[in-house]
C-alpha cells in the first residue's frame, strides 16, 4: 500500500522546469549559492500589508511578528502595501536591514484600474476590442506602477458558464477561444515589451484551475469537471497567458476532480511546470494551503505545507505554511530542497526581470505617483473602454438614440445616482463616490428638461449575506414620485440591475434578476409610460425575461467604472454608435444555467439538421437563450453575403464573406466566424468561436473580411491532453453573434 503521505512525494526532477543559464539565471545561482534554508523559504513567503506606516512599529501580536520576519529576510513579497511612502517603508526594512538585502514584489489586485477605473473585465470583453482592452490593462499597470507596485493579480482567467457565480465579472466569460486572446491582450498590456521599465509590472494569470466551474455556482464550491472540458476550455486561456509570457500563476481555493488545486502536483508540476515549461513563479490563492484542511486533504498545517510544495506552489499567500513549516520538513527530508531551490530561483528570476535588483527603489518616485495617478490619459482610457464595453441589446421603434433636444426625460433608479456601484467589485485602491453617474452624464446634454426620481434601493454591497439580505429593499415609498415623473415625461430612461457590490469574491446569487423591487419598480413604471429605455447595471448576466418582452429599449451598461455616466450617456445621445457583444450567454431564468452556445450535439436531438429540436429540454422554458453569446446590436444594421471557403491545405483554410452596412449610420461590427467539427473521434461543441474582427463600416459601405483557420484553430485536445486535427466535414457560420446562419461546409483529408 502506497500511504497517503507517500503519494505526494516528489523527487526533484519531476515537473520542476530547467531554467536556462542565461544572465539572470547566473545571477539567480550566485545569490541562491549565498542563501541559508531560512532565507530561501523567506522568499516563498508572502504577506498581507500589515501595519500602519504612519504609525509606529508594531511591538506586539501578528503585526509584529510578520514586521520581525521582515527584518530577518523571511518575507519575500507583500500585497496590499500601496503608495510609494507606505511601500518605500517596507521595501527599506528588506533592502538595508536583511542580511543579503533582497528586494520584496509588491502585490496588488488591479484588477480593472487601480485608482482610476475601467469597467468591469466581464464589460471589457464585450468589447471584443483588443487594442482597447489592452491599452486598458497598460494604464491600470502604470497607475499601480506609480504607486510602488510590481505585480498584479490578474488576469482573472477562469471560464465560467454559470452567472450564479458572482466571479464572472471578473473574467471574459463563457468563450475560451475570446477569453485566450483577452488574456492575451491584457498580459501584454500589464507587462508590456520590458518589463524592467518601471512603468509595467507582472501579471497573473488565475486562479489555475476550475475555480469557474463550482458545483451550483456557489463560489469555492466543489469542481467536478471531465477530461475533456478540462482540456479544451478550462486550460486553453491559460495556455494562451503562459505563451504570451505571464511571469507568474495563482492556484485556486477549488479541489478539481477530488484534489485541492493547490496540492494538485498533475496541475501545477505535470502540466504548468512541464508540459508548458513554465519559468516563472507559481504563488497561492489566499490562505490556499491551509484551506487544504478544510478540504480534509491535509491533516494540518504542517502537512498541507508539504503537500503544497511537493505539488509546485512556489509562494505561499497568507497561510503563515511555508515559514513556519518548511524549515523542518526539509530538515527531516520530507521535502527535498531541491525543490526549495527551484521556487526560490523562479521568484528571484522574476525580481530580476522587474529590475528590481538593479533598483529596488525605481517604482517609488513621488513625482511619478502624482502625475500618473488620475492624469487626463488615464482618465480618457478608461472612458473609452467604458464605451467600447455598452451592449445594444434590444432597440425597437429606433427609441434609441435618444433626441438631444426638446424631450422630457424621466430618469429612474437608485443606480442612476449611484457614484459607487458603477465601480463594481476589485476596486481596492479607487476612492467610494468617485464615479460619474448617468444622472451626471445626461445633465451634461442640456437640450431636454430632465428629472430624477430614485424610485427604490437597491440590495447594496454591505448586504452580502442572507441574514442581511432583507435589508429595506421592500420600501416602495419612492414608486408612486417614479410614476408620476414617468407620466409627464416623453422618454423614461430606467437604471436597474444589481449594485457594484453584488458580484465578485463571494458574491453568488441563487436568483439573477433586478434586486430588491426592482423589476416591480420596473413594472409599475411601464404601466405609466411605456416608452422606456433600461439601463442595466450588472456584474453578470440577469434574468430579464419580462423586460425583453415589454421594454422597448434595453441597454447592457455593466459596472463601468469611474467614467460611467459619461459612457452611457454618450451611447444613450447616439455620440457613440454602441458596438458590444454579449462575452456571455443570458439566460430566460436561472433554471437554464449554465446554459452556453458551444454546448454539444448530445441530449438526443430529434432530427440533427435541426439543432433545436432536442429531446433533452424543459417542460417550461424553451432551449433557447434570452440573448445569445456573442450578440449585440447597433444603432446601424449589417447585412453578411458572399460566403466562401477554401481548403488550400489540412492546416490552412480561409473563409471569407462580404460585410455591408445595411443602415444609415456610421458603426462598428464584430464579425464572427464559429466551426463545427461534425463527426469526431470525442464529441465536439455545436459549434466553436474560431475567428473574428471588428471592423468599421459607413453606410452602404462593404468590405470583405477575411479569417484563416490554421492547426490552431482545426483541432481539438483528446481525452488525453493530446492537440489532434482529424479529417472529416467541418461547417463553419459566419454572422454577427452565435445564431449566425450563414453556413457553408468543408473537408479535411
Ligand atoms: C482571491 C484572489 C486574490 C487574492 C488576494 C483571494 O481571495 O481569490 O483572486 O488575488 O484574494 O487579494
Amino acid at each position: 500500500l502506497v500511504s497517503c503521505e507517500d503519494a505526494h512525494a516528489r523527487s526533484s526532477d519531476e515537473g520542476t522546469s530547467v531554467i536556462e543559464v542565461d544572465s539572470i539565471g547566473i545571477k539567480v545561482n550566485a545569490l541562491l549559492a549565498r542563501m541559508t534554508l531560512e532565507e530561501k523559504i523567506g522568499q516563498m513567503n508572502q504577506y498581507n500589508g500589515f501595519w500602519d506606516v504612519t504609525g509606529p512599529a508594531p511591538s506586539e501580536g501578528d503585526a509584529a511578528n510578520k514586521y520581525e520576519h521582515l527584518k530577518k529576510g523571511m518575507v519575500g513579497s507583500m500585497l496590499n502595501v500601496r503608495g510609494v511612502k507606505e511601500v518605500r517603508e517596507v521595501q527599506k526594512i528588506a533592502v538595508e536591514e536583511t542580511r543579503l538585502g533582497i528586494p520584496l514584489i509588491i502585490g496588488f489586485d488591479v484588477i480593472h484600474g487601480y485608482k482610476t477605473i475601467s469597467p468591469i473585465p466581464l464589460a471589457e470583453a464585450a468589447s471584443w476590442d483588443l487594442e482597447a482592452i489592452k491599452l486598458s490593462a497598460q494604464v491600470a499597470a502604470e497607475e499601480a506602477a506609480a504607486s510602488g507596485i510590481n505585480w498584479t493579480f490578474a488576469p482573472m482567467v477562469d471560464i465560467s458558464r454559470d452567472a450564479r457565480w458572482g466571479r464572472v465579472m471578473e473574467g471574459a466569460g463563457e468563450d475560451p477561444y475570446l477569453a485566450s486572446l483577452i488574456a492575451v491582450a491584457r498580459v501584454q498590456g500589464f507587462q508590456g515589451d520590458d518589463l524592467s521599465l518601471a512603468n509595467t509590472i507582472a501579471a497573473c494569470a488565475k486562479h489555475f484551475v476550475g475555480y469557474g466551474f463550482p458545483v451550483a455556482g456557489k463560489d469555492y464550491n466543489t469542481v467536478d469537471v471531465g477530461t475533456s472540458t478540462l482540456y479544451n476550455v478550462l486550460l486553453p486561456p491559460f495556455k494562451a497567458a503562459e505563451e504570451a509570457g505571464v511571469r507568474t500563476f495563482m492556484n485556486a481555493f477549488n479541489e478539481l476532480n477530488g484534489i485541492p488545486a493547490t496540492g494538485s502536483a498533475f496541475l501545477q508540476r505535470d502540466i504548468l511546470k512541464g508540459e508548458w515549461d513554465f519559468d516563472g513563479f507559481m504563488v497561492t490563492d489566499w490562505g490556499s494551503i491551509n484551506e487544504m484542511i478544510a478540504h480534509r486533504y491535509a491533516k494540518n498545517r504542517r502537512q498541507a505545507a508539504e503537500f503544497a510544495i511537493n505539488a509546485g506552489a512556489d509562494m505561499d499567500m497568507e497561510s503563515y505554511a511555508y515559514v513556519n513549516e518548511l524549515v523542518s520538513l526539509v530538515q527531516e527530508g520530507r521535502v527535498d530542497e531541491s525543490l526549495i531551490d527551484d521556487a526560490v530561483k523562479r521568484i528571484l528570476r522574476v525580481k530580476y526581470e522587474l529590475g528590481l535588483f538593479d533598483d529596488p527603489y525605481k517604482y517609488l518616485d513621488e513625482t511619478v505617483e502624482k502625475e500618473v495617478i488620475g492624469s487626463q490619459r488615464i482618465m480618457d482610457a478608461a472612458l473609452d473602454m467604458a464605451i467600447k464595453s455598452i451592449v445594444l441589446l434590444k432597440n425597437e421603434n429606433n427609441l434609441l438614440p435618444l433626441k438631444k433636444n426638446g424631450q422630457k426625460i424621466a430618469l429612474i433608479g437608485a443606480l442612476a445616482n449611484d457614484k459607487t456601484s458603477p465601480l463594481g467589485s476589485w476596486r481596492i485602491a479607487a476612492d467610494d463616490e468617485t464615479a460619474v453617474t448617468v444622472l451626471e452624464g445626461m445633465q451634461a446634454y442640456k437640450g431636454n428638461t430632465l428629472t430624477y426620481e430614485k424610485g427604490a434601493d437597491v440590495v447594496t454591497g454591505e448586504t452580502l449575506f442572507p441574514k442581511e439580505l432583507t435589508l429595506n429593499v421592500s420600501d416602495k415609498s419612492g414608486f408612486s414620485s417614479a410614476v408620476t415623473a414617468a407620466k409627464n415625461a416623453d422618454v423614461v430612461v430606467m437604471v436597474l440591475g444589481e449594485h457594484g457590490l453584488n458580484s465578485g469574491e463571494g458574491r453568488s446569487r441563487s436568483e439573477i434578476g433586478l434586486t430588491g423591487v426592482q423589476q416591480e419598480l420596473l413594472e409599475t413604471v411601464y404601466k405609466a409610460n411605456k416608452n422606456i429605455v433600461l439601463v442595466l447595471n450588472n456584474g453578470r448576466p440577469l434574468t430579464i425575461e419580462w423586460a425583453d418582452e415589454h421594454i422597448p429599449a434595453i441597454v447592457e451598461g455593466w459596472h463601468l467604472g469611474t467614467q460611467s455616466g459619461h459612457a452611457i450617456a454618450q451611447v444613450l445621445y447616439g455620440d457613440y454608435n454602441p458596438s458590444g457583444k454579449l462575452p456571455m450567454t443570458f439566460p430566460k431564468n436561472v433554471g437554464q444555467v449554465p446554459i452556453y452556445y458551444n454546448h454539444k450535439s448530445t441530449g438526443r436531438p430529434l432530427d440533427p439538421g435541426q439543432g433545436e429540436v432536442f429531446w433533452s429540454h424543459y417542460t417550461d422554458v424553451s432551449n433557447a437563450p434570452l440573448y445569445p453569446f456573442g450578440y449585440g446590436l447597433s444603432y446601424t444594421t449589417f447585412g453578411y453575403s458572399d460566403l466562401k471557403v477554401d481548403v488550400v491545405s489540412n492546416d490552412k483554410v480561409t473563409v471569407s464573406v462580404k460585410l455591408t452596412n445595411t443602415g444609415d449610420v456610421k458603426g462598428k461590427e464584430v464579425a464572427q466566424l464559429y466551426l463545427r467539427d461534425e463527426f469526431a473521434s470525442v464529441t465536439r461543441p455545436v459549434r466553436e468561436l474560431k475567428g473574428f474582427e471588428l471592423v468599421e463600416l459607413n453606410p452602404k459601405e462593404s468590405k470583405i473580411i477575411e479569417f484563416t483557420l490554421t492547426h490552431a484553430e482545426l483541432g481539438f485536445y483528446d481525452n488525453n491532453g493530446k492537440y489532434i486535427v482529424e479529417p472529416g466535414t467541418f461547417s463553419v457560420f459566419v454572422g454577427g453573434s452565435s445564431d449566425a446562419t450563414l453556413t457553408s461546409k468543408f473537408d479535411l483529408k
